[in-house]
């Protein structure tokens, strides 16, 4: 497996590293500054999602393949992070997002090993498999950053993380995810 760097698009493309925790591939390029912060940029290509057909089946029922596309294209050129996205769908297509809530929990309500969110980061994959927009792993921010990584997803990405929207930089709490129970910190 090999990418470029998103900020050097002009250089070669470095080969990947597998890693074997995620099954991802990671990458580093080789360029001391141009990046988002100083110094090296290493970046991770998810690995390719589990072919589970009932995300796929769930996913088109709830009408997912049509509104997560339209949601990252809101951004236009920007990558978001994960748990902006998923705010945006429970904002915007409240009915799917407290079926997928109902169904399969949420860590904002109990702590659970698969969640409304991991369906959701599931199926984000599988769409950008097929080509809807781009998606990457990148640094979970705030409340999410339990998580060492999530997906990032943009559209036609400009390529600067620098740029991105992040979970912290947009001052959200956790209320919209029906039955609630985490307070901002
Ligand atoms: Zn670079």
């Amino acid at each position: 497996m090999r990418e470029v760097c998103p900020m050097h698009t002009e250089e070669d493309p470095q080969e990947g590293v597998l890693v074997p925790e995620s099954g991802g591939w990671a990458f580093t390029c080789p360029l001391g500054s141009g990046h988002a912060y100083p110094g090296t940029y290493s970046w991770e290509r998810m690995p390719p999602p589990p072919d589970l057909p009932e995300i796929g089946e769930l996913a088109s029922q709830l009408g997912l393949d049509v509104a997560l596309p339209e949601i990252v294209s809101q951004f236009g050129t920007t990558w978001v992070e994960f748990g902006v996205i998923e705010h945006a769908l429970a904002a915007q297509y409240p009915d799917a997002f407290k079926f997928l809530v109902d169904r399969y929990g949420h860590t904002a309500i109990k702590s659970k090993t698969y969640t409304a969110s991991a369906f959701l980061g599931a199926t984000l994959a599988r769409l950008a498999a097929r080509g809807e927009f781009e998606a990457r792993m990148g640094r979970a921010t705030g409340r999410w950053s339990y998580n060492q990584n999530v997906v990032w997803c943009a559209l036609s990405p400009s390529g600067d993380w620098s740029e991105g929207i992040s979970w912290a930089s947009r001052d959200s709490d956790m209320s919209y995810v029906p039955g609630c129970t985490e307070v901002k910190v």
